[in-house]
């Protein structure tokens, strides 16, 4: 029997999937949690009614979110992941073998149970990876008490409603500086600005009061509705493209979206974007 599911991306604006096949729904202490089968997107995970990830179009933005970072930073050894239940990003992170450890702090240990049981084609068998370190806390608590020290911190949250809230706030980003190594690097799920200037406006301005060079990078998402989004950068020693084709070609990355020229090209904002930073 098909149904339909309905993700209301901002009011007044609702993406809806039609042709739906419930493969499992759960409810756990912390979020609803809906697996379906969709013609066009195939698998398609739902927490509480939104997007997270489906196997038709997760491959942009993991790859993005993962690989733009580790190969403008050239050394990085340790990583923290925040959030990123669906264990698609850790995928990413540990295809580099020069990625020595990767701890990975998420809230729910219902999603990483759901993931490991439903989501092999996103994860692939990441959380199995003996580098991954998997810790079930929120990330907010681990960031201010951790004394680890990591290279790149990928903050892959929910949308900054209910526990992923203080996820775009100056004090979680100065736990995060606290907790980076000199060069280290921060990258932020920074919502799509069409829809969501203030989430955007808020967490860009927030970054950029932490990390004075901040700014951000555009992916299209099919299933993130309404344009691009931005994700969130600390800032860096800008890489020219032919050193970006040299650590490429050396990580020996499979890739379908990531290119060391898509890389740069993502930092070109639109002026509409320009804007709303400048507004942050
Ligand atoms: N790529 C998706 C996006 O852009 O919306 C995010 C995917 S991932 C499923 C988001 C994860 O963030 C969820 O597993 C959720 O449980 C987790 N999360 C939300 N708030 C958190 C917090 N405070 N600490 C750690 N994990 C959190």
């Amino acid at each position: 029997m098909s149904v339909r599911f309905t993700d209301t991306v901002t009011p007044g604006v609702d993406h809806v999937y039609t042709g739906c096949r419930v493969l499992v729904e759960e409810r756990t202490e912390l979020q609803h949690l809906v697996l379906f089968e969709h013609d066009l997107f195939g698998q398609v995970l739902l927490l509480d009614g939104a997007t997270q990830v489906t196997t038709a179009d997760e491959h942009v933005y993991h790859e993005m979110m993962a690989h733009v970072p580790i190969l403008a930073h050239g050394a990085v050894r340790d990583v923290l992941i925040v959030g990123g239940g669906d264990g698609g990003l850790a995928r990413r992170v540990l295809e580099h073998a020069a990625v020595e450890r990767l701890t990975q702090v998420e809230i729910d240990p219902d999603v990483v149970r759901f993931a490991r049981a439903h989501l092999q084609p996103i994860h692939q068998g990441a959380f199995d990876d003996p580098r991954m370190d998997l810790v079930i806390a929120d990330g907010l608590v681990f960031a201010r008490e951790t004394e680890r020290r990591f290279d790149l911190v990928l903050v892959d949250s929910t949308d900054p409603v209910g526990p992923a809230a203080a996820l775009i706030e100056e004090p979680f980003y100065r736990d995060l500086q606290r907790c980076l190594k000199p060069g280290g690097i921060v990258v932020t799920q920074s919502s799509v600005p069409f829809f969501q200037d203030e989430p955007f406006k808020r967490s860009l301005g927030n970054l950029r009061r932490v990390f004075e060079a901040a700014t951000c990078y555009m992916i299209t998402v099919p299933t993130y509705f309404g344009g691009q989004m931005a994700l969130g950068f600390s800032g860096a020693a800008p890489v020219d493209l032919a050193t970006l084709e040299a650590r490429y070609r050396a990580a020996g990355l499979q890739t379908r979206y990531y290119a060391p020229d898509v890389h740069l090209a993502a930092f070109a904002l639109p002026p509409y974007v320009r804007e709303l930073l400048a507004a942050a």
